[in-house]
């Protein structure tokens, strides 16, 4: 199964937990592993509490982390300035399995799946939800 999803790109988190639990609910599987991945360089999947503090917080530390600013090789290369957005993707990257226990994604109540957009640019993204179980 997969979805798509518009962003706004500059570090964008989009609440996925949702689209992600109907997907697992209507595969009737009971048991097992949900895998989410995304096909990009400059993106991420993780999970944190979505709440407008943590978000905050999440993209105040990315951006003492792996700042924006910085002088990137790539961007030497291809004229394509969005080297940090590489560097974090590789850091956090973009997929995450969670299990699957009585027909539900195995979260904590204050836990959700974010899709991050670090991209320099708005992107429409697809995701896919790939379940093994029974
Ligand atoms: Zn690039």
């Amino acid at each position: 199964m997969r979805f798509s999803i518009s962003t706004k790109g500059f570090n964008d988190v989009i609440d996925i937990t949702n689209r992600v639990s109907e997907i697992v609910e209507e595969s009737g599987k009971k048991e097992g592993l949900c895998v989410i991945s995304c096909p990009g360089s400059t993106c991420a999947i993780t999970t944190i509490e979505y709440e407008s503090g943590a978000i905050e917080d999440l993209k105040r530390i990315l951006e003492k982390l792996v700042p924006m600013s910085e002088e990137y090789q790539h961007c030497k290369k291809w004229g394509d300035c969005n080297g940090y957005a590489h560097i974090r993707s590789a850091l956090i990257k973009p997929f995450l399995t969670v299990p699957i226990e009585n027909g539900k994604l195995l979260l904590g109540t204050w836990q959700q799946i974010v899709f991050l957009d670090f991209d320099n640019r708005p992107r429409q993204r697809e995701i896919f939800v790939k379940i093994i179980g029974k």
